[in-house]
């Protein structure tokens, strides 16, 4: 069977997820969360004590390490960590530095590419992540740059934060939310860039109905595909 395949990258908080779960619900297409399994290495070597900045360190735990993605009968994707359902332990706010920082790591990428391509092989997906359109599916049939400015895409992750119980303060976010850019568009690896064939789509002043119409619009156009249609 031909299966299609739409990669979404962009920055951090520029509502890839959110929007990539909604479209996938409507097209009948799998989501595939990226960020979720770099996240879930992070939370491994957080919990182990490991030292994110030493490249041997990360290296030497990966090994151990047995990552699995699964899908709930709410058709969302699950994490395992050696058979543990970390689902909810990865979106702790001091696990997307880790996540970021194991990111930098080309042995890692390597480690988790098969994961993300064999998704890809086997059914139809959204994919959302930093290098889906750039290394991880080059040939996409549709490839969005999904951004935001640094300020906005701030406030949407501190209201999440609040939502979710975690008090900050939104200049310590905005802070991260700049730091994580600059690790995530600096690294040698797999830099987060705009893939020259993607479309780049700015959410900066839309809200999450108004994004969700924009991508919608332009995957009907772009493939032709219709409500539940796989
Ligand atoms: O998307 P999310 O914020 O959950 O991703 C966490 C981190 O994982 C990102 O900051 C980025 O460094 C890394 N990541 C990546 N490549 C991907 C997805 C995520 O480097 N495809």
């Amino acid at each position: 069977m031909n299966h299609r395949s739409i990669a979404i990258d962009g920055p951090s908080g520029a509502g890839k997820s959110t929007l990539a779960k909604r479209l996938a619900q409507e097209l009948g297409f799998l989501y595939v969360d990226t960020g979720a399994i770099y996240r879930t290495v992070g939370l491994a070597g957080l919990r182990q004590g490991t030292d994110l900045s030493d490249v041997a360190q990360v290296a030497a735990i990966l090994p151990q390490l047995t990552i699995t993605m699964g899908y709930g009968k709410d058709g969302l994707q699950r994490m395992y960590l050696n058979g543990e359902d970390v689902t909810a332990a990865i979106r702790q706010n001091e696990v997307s530095a880790c996540a970021s920082k194991v990111a930098l790591i080309p042995v890692v990428r390597d480690f988790l590419m098969e994961m993300q391509r064999k998704a890809a092989r086997e059914h139809s997906v959204i994919m959302d992540g930093r290098d889906i359109g750039t290394v991880v599916l080059p040939d996409a049939d549709l490839k969005i740059y999904l951004t935001a400015a640094p300020e906005a895409r701030a406030k949407r992750r501190y209201q999440e934060l609040l939502e979710q119980g975690q008090h900050t303060d939104f200049d310590q976010v905005l802070r991260e939310v700049i730091e994580r850019d600059r690790r995530d568009t600096e690294r040698e690896t797999a830099p987060l860039k705009q893939a020259e064939d993607a479309v780049l789509a700015d959410t900066t002043d839309l809200d999450l109905e108004g994004s969700f119409q924009l991508l919608l619009g332009l995957i009907r156009d772009r493939l032709g595909v219709k409500e539940g249609q796989e």
